[in-house]
């Protein structure tokens, strides 16, 4: 069965197009710049790369490019119609979702009421999924939600201590990000160990350019340190994570900024690159800290010490774990921000072998100590791969 997966960014649309359930990747690729007058796609299969710089002035045009090139000359399918299913990646599902669903109209409606959640999301997840049933009539389309794996958490977990009636009215509470990554590491992890998912549990530090941890138990999520929206929790690239909401009042009022002002402080200019003022890359921030940037240094002592406390509490929440898992950019490839955050944890069960985790990068490692209590894993994510299961579960019934 062949499965196209779909990210669709406000500007952008990832796609990796599937055999499914051999989970063999025929071709993947990047359209950029959609609605620019420049606007490229970079288009991977057979081990080639091709570039084909194009404007494509809406998403419509990006498909039908990226359909032409799965299709044409040389194409991994001889026809659009052999696509048996399309899978989308969906940020926000509100409390609606929990789990992935074949989408119809009342799907479609669904995530548009909850755009108020995720403005930034949500419109862009929503035109990609309008423009694939358009494209391909009578394909169908799966929604696999960010959300969707948190939502089996308990009140006590999702509910923050502000009136009630914010909840009840406007549904403010935690509802956690980057849920099909945790779900699929933490799966992962239970094979490596050679158990079933529902017998362990397993952390999950999911470190890229955004980052969150779950606390999975028995292969669900009961907890995680995204919130309401993916600013709450770890120090991110540009988000600040967990910080006292009165600085955005004092904000508001002392330095008189707009609240567009501070959506921007919080979401682009926070997190590494706020503290070290130059970037939030972690390579550049941890070849900064070699070099002697004072900045870059604090920045990554900032950033390991939040992974530490959350990996305390989610070990609490747990009360133990049978393994972590580091997962995402920086969580595959740094040896450092692995060894940092996990630095003084041996005696909770989290003992490092140092010589494993410097020549763990990019892929699946255990990198634990033979005396740690928990296995330590590093376990690359693969958020397409895991669209393309959901997608395959669900339309192959
Ligand atoms: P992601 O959002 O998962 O693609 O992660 C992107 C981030 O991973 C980048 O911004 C880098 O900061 C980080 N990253 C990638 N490679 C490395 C590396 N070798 N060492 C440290 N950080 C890395």
């Amino acid at each position: 069965m062949k499965i196209l997966v779909l990210n669709s960014g406000s500007s952008s649309i990832k796609y990796k197009c599937c055999e499914m359930p051999a989970h063999r990747v025929l071709a993947s690729g990047l359209c950029e710049k959609i609605g620019e007058p420049a606007g490229r796609v970079t288009h991977h299969a057979g081990g080639r790369e091709e570039v084909v710089e194009q404007a494509f002035p809406d998403h419509a045009a990006a498909l039908e490019k990226v359909l032409a090139l799965l299709t044409g000359a040389g194409g991994v399918l001889q026809r659009k119609e052999e696509i048996d299913g399309v899978g989308h990646r969906l940020v926000h599902g509100g409390e609606q979702f929990s789990g992935s669903v074949i989408v119809d109209d009342a799907v479609v409606d669904a995530v548009r009421a909850n755009i108020p959640l995720a403005p930034l999301h949500n419109p862009p997840n929503l035109l990609g999924l309008e423009v694939a049933r358009r494209l391909l009539p009578g394909v169908p389309q799966v929604g696999v939600f960010d959300t969707a794996f948190h939502q089996g958490m308990e009140p006590r977990a999702y509910l923050y201590a502000l009136p009630y009636e914010l909840y009840r009215e406007d549904r403010i509470r935690r509802y956690g990000f980057h849920g099909t990554s945790h779900a699929y590491v933490s799966r992962r992890a239970a094979r490596l160990l050679g158990r079933r998912a529902e017998d362990v549990n397993v952390i999950t530090c999911h470190l890229g350019n955004g980052a969150s941890m779950a606390a999975v138990r028995g292969g669900r999520s009961v907890d995680t340190s995204m919130g309401f929206t993916p600013l709450e929790g770890l120090v991110m690239g540009t988000r600040p994570g967990d910080f006292d909401p009165a600085v955005i009042l004092y904000l508001l009022k002392d330095r008189a900024m707009s609240a567009d002002d501070v959506n921007r402080l919080l979401n682009k200019q926070s997190g590494l690159l706020g503290l070290s003022g130059r970037t939030n890359d972690m390579r550049e921030i941890e070849a900064g800290a070699r070099n002697g940037d004072e900045r870059a240094a604090l920045a990554l002592e900032v950033y390991c010490y939040r992974v530490k406390k959350y990996i305390g509490a989610m070990t609490a929440v747990l009360g133990r774990a049978h393994a972590l898992v580091f997962t995402a950019g920086v969580g595959e490839n740094s040896p450092t921000v692995r060894s940092k955050s996990l630095a003084g944890l041996e005696d909770m069960g989290y003992a490092l072998d140092a010589a494993k985790n410097a020549a763990a990068r990019g892929t699946e490692a255990d990198i634990s100590a033979a005396a740690s209590r928990a296995r330590i894993l590093v376990i690359p994510t693969d958020e397409e791969i895991a669209i393309a299961e959901e997608t395959y579960a669900l339309i192959s019934g």
